[in-house]
């Protein structure tokens, strides 16, 4: 007898091994096997860091691997979008500036609270040293809408936003001197797409716009950086398709007037043989279709998930 899955990544308690892979003349990308990714630029006077992991703590050891290769000043901490294992460590860097887009920050002051409850219930490996991080929330120091670019220096660094996907405030770091992009989890690699926050009928869209970008390496969310034209469409390829999956299936349950749970059932035993193999895939389905389900049938906008309301999605779909 099958015993029944356990909640969320609660039983994911296995260090991963970090890479720090140059990219560029500019660009690094701080990888851990599946596990947040952190992408850093140096510039001529400062250094950017885009997402901080998930406490001080662990943001300790992205500092530690800058420092063997620039001794600037980590001025800028970019945060993606809101999730809280993306931007609880943004006071371990001391920047000067955190920044996100306007729909990041509306993002926070709706949900904020409630998402960081409800993340460190989910997978408490990626809050290491979690006492470590602040009382409150990271608020960004500036905002801004559609596009913001940095000097750092002579080095120009642009801030995207390029469309909806992960969640709507979604922004990607873009070196158009050395085309790398630093995308958050609007592209995945080997690491299954978070879709419950997620605008599916925008984020097929999105990704073909960071493809007319053409970049030459690519930072994903998760997942080892992405070298080369080839490994970057492979990368936004398969999040694509992921996406279009999980929606198409999740369709034609709703028109065959099939009920969550039918669906969610329906859509783990269409996908599991294609994607099983990517890390928190068994984490992720749950709230993915849920998400998508409410997305196709009245909820445009997603709704919020507290740590309550996510064992009651589990307990409905894993029973
Ligand atoms: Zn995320």
């Amino acid at each position: 007898m099958n015993a029944p899955k356990k909640f969320a990544s609660q039983a994911d308690l296995e260090e991963k091994q970090v890479s720090f892979t140059k990219l560029s003349d500019h660009a690094y990308a701080y990888t851990a096997e599946g596990d947040p990714n952190t992408g850093i630029i140096v510039g001529d006077d400062s250094v950017l860091v885009a997402d901080t992991q998930a406490t001080p703590a662990m943001a300790q050891d992205v500092v530690r691997r800058i420092r063997e290769v620039t001794d600037k000043p980590i001025k800028y901490v970019v945060l993606t979008h809101y999730h809280a294992v993306r931007v609880l460590g943004a006071s371990g860097y001391s920047p000067q500036q955190i920044i996100a887009s306007q729909d990041t920050y509306d993002l926070i002051v709706e949900r904020g609270e409630e998402d960081k409850a409800s993340e460190i219930g989910r997978f408490p490996r990626l809050f290491r040293d979690v006492e470590t991080v602040l009382p409150g929330l990271t608020w960004p120091t500036i905002t801004f809408t559609n596009k913001m670019t940095l000097w750092l220096g002579k080095l120009e660094v642009q801030l995207l936003q390029l469309g909806r996907g992960h969640t709507k405030g979604d922004t990607v770091v873009w070196l158009p001197q050395d085309r790398v992009l630093l995308s958050g989890d609007l592209v995945e690699f080997s690491a299954t797409p978070y879709a419950g926050d997620a605008y599916f009928k925008d984020w097929p869209q999105t990704l073909q716009n960071v493809a007319a970008l053409k970049p030459i390496a690519l930072v994903p969310g998760r997942g080892p950086a992405l070298m080369g034209e080839k490994q970057v469409a492979a990368g936004l390829a398969e999040t694509g398709a992921f996406i279009d999956d999980v929606r198409r299936s999740v369709e034609e349950g709703v028109a065959a007037g099939k009920d969550l749970k039918a669906v969610y059932k329906d859509t783990v035993a269409k996908l599991k043989p294609k994607y099983g193999h990517w890390v928190i895939f068994d984490h992720c389905m749950p709230f993915d279709v849920t998400r998508c389900y409410d997305e196709v049938t009245r909820y445009p906008d997603p709704r919020i998930w507290t740590a309550q309301r996510d064992l009651e999605m589990w307990e409905a779909l894993e029973s």
